[in-house]
């Protein structure tokens, strides 16, 4: 997914497609694409200098950190990104602080809109994930998924503060 910057003209290169992205590029453990990513992008060319704005909509399938579930997540992303040529960025770079670095660049005319999609997925996950917000997660003791309903420890501690309840009065 290659694309010539000198395809891009001054009214712009509009592209409306899906692609199938390897699971490999995920950087969430555990996680795995359901569905293709379908994608629009209108490419727009000013020099160097091209703008890239588009949606993309695919699923991911990602782990639940309290349950640890595997859940679907549905990735409905808007973006609007600016891109530079490497050596422009590479020219500039000595001159600006580490922070402001974070330029996204095409090499040799050509653009990775592989690259680009890939990113826009991964931004798009959640730094914690969840299956849903009121998800109970696992018991600590015997693991089990609290969504299912209360596990035999939670009986037990039940019993044992009865009991206990008993021994104080
Ligand atoms: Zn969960
Ligand atoms: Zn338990």
């Amino acid at each position: 997914m290659i694309i010539n910057v000198n395809k891009i003209s001054e009214k712009g290169y509009a592209l409306n497609d899906s692609t199938e992205l390897d699971n490999s590029h995920l950087i969430e453990e555990g996680s795995f694409f359901l569905d293709g990513v379908d994608y629009q992008v209108l490419f727009k060319r000013q020099d160097q200098r091209i703008q890239a704005q588009g949606n993309i909509q695919t699923a991911i399938s990602l782990v639940c950190v309290r349950c640890l579930e595997q859940f679907e997540l549905k990735i409905h992303s808007r973006f609007d990104i600016i891109l530079f040529p490497k050596e422009l960025v590479e020219q500039r770079s000595t001159a600006l602080d580490e922070d402001d670095l974070e330029y996204i660049f095409y090499e040799n005319d050509q653009i990775d809109l592989e690259k680009i999609l890939v990113e826009q997925v991964n931004l798009f996950i959640p730094f914690k994930p969840v299956c849903r917000s009121e998800c109970k997660g696992i018991c600590p003791s015997c693991g089990a998924n609290l969504n299912r309903g209360a596990c035999p420890c939670d009986q037990a501690k039940n019993e044992i503060k009865f009991l206990f309840e008993k021994v104080k009065r």
